[in-house]
Parts: structure tokens; sequence; C-alpha cells
């Protein structure tokens, strides 16, 4: 028997592979980006090993030089290059990663991670090129090589002159079309975008030369053009420095910078986890709401990277809606990444980096209501909110996450507590957790209902937020004390002989009540004789679980 190797029409595969993989054009470039950084890593871990090789950092660089008048964009690095060998079976094999093998076969180090594994980046160049032509000198070589492609039609490889040991990737860039723009792949102010939003971390310089007008010298009116070499991306992630080494205005410069808002940071949290799955991650607590935030435009997630570049600007699936004020950014090693890496093969690694990020979002907020209230009341004046809607939408463990963050204003000393604050000084026959809900803290303080638990001296929580009850309703008791609206019928006092006296006021009164009822048929169930009431002459109270506030908010309610 015969045995046959699958064969593959390789131009349509690789169509269909440039056009499929990514969703975005811009790509190409962390791509291309990306293989230069594997290359230069390459060269420092032959530097591990190799004695007569020395690596020193400032040798080592990527250059984007886009060139208008040719249309030509290159990305020259400094690294290991490719010998012809390695140029046919990188270039010239589809999904024959070079870089995955080189992984397999060196360890890790000094987090020097090589980012290539599936064999395809490359190719991505074909989406904005009709040419791609490599230029390369492998290390310890001293031929150099060109290798040439219109994509489809295969390539051709000669050598070539070239100066010192790397590679530079051209780009023919395509015409514009009628419905895509490649021009801007040849505008600087683009590229630059382009290499900070996927790039920004990669380890070595990303260099540009970058043109501008300035002031001439010495004078005040005339103006001169200039051109000058400027580094691009900022290298090393402030993720990966260590915590001492940073000061609150380096995080703050980083929340500017990622834009992930216009305000100061209310509070960062800086995550190094070294576990069941390695992450690194700057969570920030912003000050103010983002002014879409209560709208469907607003777009909950943290930026995730890997290994320093850029997979997905906003992953949803890293927090829970509660915290969804959230803005920072995650990086991690070990996330099982798809073809094309921009999102996720599988999501096990993510569930257990959002379940850790939960939980150390909500031990922050817990240690910042405990160390600085003042700074944990104006958080909660932004998003108790949030907090309140999660306990109402009690998903899974919600509740228990969610209870010990909600704080209320409260009439005893006329302040916002938490509810162990309240139940810790609850008197000894106090038997439930006392709230009034109303429009404003001044309104409910005229309750006529709140004057009965007030004389026993309880403690009252006033609600003045529609989602509050509903919240509370939700949690139903805290430490075991159920919650008690102060108009709920029975409000659980020990008034011993209040049923028999009301009850004797009602057959006194009968009449009374009877034509007061008729009055007010369409408004009222019933008129009773009532002894929580003292400065006032009547109140309203409801029967059953939802009381009158509720039932105002619920009526308000579209269908
Ligand atoms: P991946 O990066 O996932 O391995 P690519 O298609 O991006 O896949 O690249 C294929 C291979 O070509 C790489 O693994 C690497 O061996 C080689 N290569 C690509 N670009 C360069 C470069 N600039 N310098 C040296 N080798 C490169
Ligand atoms: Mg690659």
């Amino acid at each position: 028997m015969e045995k046959m190797q699958f064969k593959a029409e390789s131009k349509r595969l690789l169509e269909m592979m440039i056009n499929s993989i990514y969703s975005q054009k811009e790509i190409f470039l962390r791509e291309l980006i990306s293989n230069s950084s594997d290359a230069i890593d390459k060269i420092y871990y032959r530097a591990l090993t190799d004695e007569s090789l020395s690596f020193n950092k400032e040798d080592y660089y990527i250059k984007v030089i886009a060139d208008k008048d040719n249309r030509t964009l290159m990305i020259r690095d400094t690294g290991i290059g490719m010998t012809k060998d390695e140029l046919e079976e990188h270039l010239g094999v589809i999904a024959k990663s070079g870089s995955l093998a080189f992984k397999t076969e060196n360890e890790a180090k000094d987090g020097h991670d090589i980012i290539g594994q599936f064999g395809v980046g490359f190719y991505s160049a074909f989406m904005v090129a009709d040419v791609v032509t490599v230029r390369t000198k492998a290390l310890g070589s001293d031929t150099a090589y060109q290798w040439k492609s219109e994509g489809a039609d295969g390539y051709t490889i000669d050598t070539c002159e070239k100066d010192g040991v790397g590679t530079e990737i051209i780009l023919t860039i395509k015409e514009n079309t009628e419905d895509e723009s490649y021009d801007e792949y040849l505008e600087e102010y683009r590229l630059k975008a382009i290499i900070k939003k996927y790039s920004d971390f990669i380890r070595y310089p990303i260099k540009m030369d970058v043109t501008g007008r300035r002031p001439k010298e010495g004078s005040e009116d005339e103006f001169e053009d200039y051109t000058e070499e400027q580094v691009i991306n900022s290298m090393v992630p402030i993720w990966r420095k260590n915590k001492n080494e940073l000061k609150d205005e380096d995080y703050e410069n980083f929340y500017n910078e990622k834009r992930y808002g216009f305000d100061k940071p209310l509070k960062h949290i800086h995550i190094s986890v070294d576990g069941a799955v390695r992450y690194n991650a700057i969570l920030f607590i912003p000050e103010q709401i983002p002014f879409d935030y209560y709208s469907k435009e607003f777009e909950k997630g943290l930026e995730l990277y890997s290994n320093g570049v850029l997979i997905m600007e906003k992953c949803a699936d890293l927090l829970p809606d509660y915290f969804s004020f959230v803005k920072g950014m995650v990086d991690s090693e070990d996330l099982s990444l798809n073809i094309s890496r921009e999102i996720l093969q599988q999501d096990k690694q993510l569930k257990l980096i959002a379940k850790n990020i939960k939980n150390k979002i909500k031990n922050q907020l817990q240690a910042m209501m405990k160390d600085d209230r003042e700074k944990y009341e104006e958080f909660f004046k932004s998003f108790g909110r949030q907090l309140k809607f999660g306990v109402y939408s009690d998903f899974g463990s919600n509740k228990d996450d969610l209870k010990d963050l909600l704080i209320f204003y409260s009439s005893k000393e006329k302040k916002m507590v938490s509810l162990a604050e309240y139940v810790s000084r609850m008197p000894e026959d106090q038997k439930y957790i006392y709230y009034a809900s109303g429009e404003s803290y001044e309104r409910i303080e005229k309750l006529p209902q709140t004057e009965m638990v007030a004389d026993k001296g309880y403690e009252i929580l006033y609600f003045t937020e529609d989602i509050d009850e509903f919240a509370i309703k939700m949690l139903m008791n805290y430490e075991d004390k159920e919650f008690k609206s102060v108009s709920s019928g029975d409000l659980g006092l020990d008034a011993d002989d209040k049923e028999k006296d009301e009850k004797e006021d009602a057959s006194e009164n009968k009449e009374l009540f009877e034509a007061m009822k008729d009055l007010l048929s369409d408004k009222v169930k019933a008129v009773r004789a009532s002894k929580r009431l003292k400065s006032h002459p009547v109140c309203l109270t409801a029967e059953g679980e939802l009381t009158i506030e509720m039932e105002k908010i619920l009526r308000a309610m579209p269908d």
C-alpha cells in the first residue's frame, strides 16, 4: 500500500488565510514587529550560552521606515536573521514556526518570552502589500539573502548585499481601492498609533524618523522643518516593574497615557500572581463616572496582553458587571490564543484570572472602606448604585461578595454606615435592621413612621435610591437580622398591649373609620387606629411584601 500525503492548493489556502484570520488589517504591523522582537530575543538566548557572543542592549532595535514616494514600508531589525534554509523553511512553509521550535528547545528566561508560535503571522503582510521582500543576514553568516513574493504565486530567493546581521521586511503597499484605504499605512501618525496600540511594551526600541516643524534656534518668528529619530514604544511594561519602585504618579501617568479616563484614578491595584495561572495586572478605580456609564454604549472590559502584545482591547469576561467601572490591563503568558492571536482558544485560564481579579478588587474596596472612609464614600457616590444592582441581580455569589461593600446613610450619626457597623451596635432587644425610603434625607426625617422606631433608640437606614429597597429585599438579612421598613404593617416593636389597645380604639371609632374609608375608597384599603404615631395624626403603611416606595417605583416603570 502506498502512503499518500495530503496536497493543498497552497495559493488558495494562503489567500483564504490572509483574508479570513484577522479582523483588522492594521494587525500586520503587530505581527512583523513581534517577529523582529523574537529575532532579537533569539540572539539574547544565544548569548547566554555562547561565550564569544555578548549582548549589548543598545545594539538591538527595530526600525519602521515609510517611503511615500516608493510606496514602501520597511521593518528593519538587528535580530538573528535567517539562513537560506531557514528562509525556505520558515517563510516558504505555511504554518511552520521557527519560533515555536526555538521555544521548545530553549527554556524561557528573564521574561524574554518568544511571542511566535503559529507560523502564519508573517503572511498577514499580504493584507496590505502586493509585494513582500525580505532581506536577511543570519548571525554567523557572510552571505545575505533576498526572499521575494507577490503572495499566491510563490517566492524567489537570491543572494543580495546587506550590511550587518538582521532582517529587513519591505512591503510594497497596495494602491487604495474604492472601499479600502491603504495609504494610511505610509502615514507617520497612523504608524505611530498602531505601534503604540499593539507593540508599546515590546522590550526593544521601535524607532521611526519623525518629522516636525520647530522655531529656529535663536529666532522667534522663523521656523524650520526637522527630522529626528524617535523611540515610539515605552518598552518596559510598568506592570513588570517592582511595586516598590513605582510611585502613585507613575500609575497616574499610565492611566492617562492609556486613556483609561480623563480623570485622576481614585485608586490603583497592582497585581502579580505566580500561581496556577501567572499574570500581572494593573487596575484602576476611576474617580468619576464615565459619561456613558449608565448607557447602552458603555462597554466594560480590561485590556488583555499576551507577553506584552495587545490581544484584546476590551475583554469583558475579565470583570463582573458590578465591577464594570474598573479600568486597566491584564498581561499573561499562560493564555491559549487562537491562530489570529485575537481571541482566546479556551477560557479556563481566563476564568481563573477573572475570579482572582474579582476578589482582589473586593478586598481592596473593603480595605479602602476601613482605612480611608472619605475616599470610599466618594467612590460609593459614583459607583455604589452599580454594587446595589449587583446585589439585586444576584447571580451565584454576588450577594456575599457585595454585602459588605454597601453603605447607607443612617439616622443615628447622620452619616454613611455599613451593615456590619449597624448590626454591631444594635441594642440587645432590637430584632430588625430598620430602614425608611423616601426622596431625600430631609423628607425621610419628617416621615411620621420613623418616630416610633427612633424613639426606641433604634437606628434607621435612609434609602433614597430606587434600587436600595430592591437590593435589600434580595439580601433578605444581614448576619441573621432581617430588614424591616418603618412603614411596614408590623414593626416588631415590643408594645405589650398594643394590639388590644388598637382593637379597642377601632371599635370605639368604628363609624368614623368607615366614613373615612368611604371617602378614600380608591386610595386606601383600610383605616385603622395605630399606636406608632406620636406627633403626627396619621401615616400610611403597606401590607404584604411591597412597601409604598417600591410600589411607586414599579408603577413608574415602563411595561
Ligand atoms: P510565528 O511568529 O508565529 O512563528 P510567522 O509567520 O510570524 O510565525 O513567522 C514564521 C517564522 O519566520 C518565525 O517563526 C521565524 O522563525 C521566522 N521569521 C519571521 N520574521 C523574522 C525576522 N524578522 N527575523 C528572523 N526570523 C523571522
Ligand atoms: Mg510571528
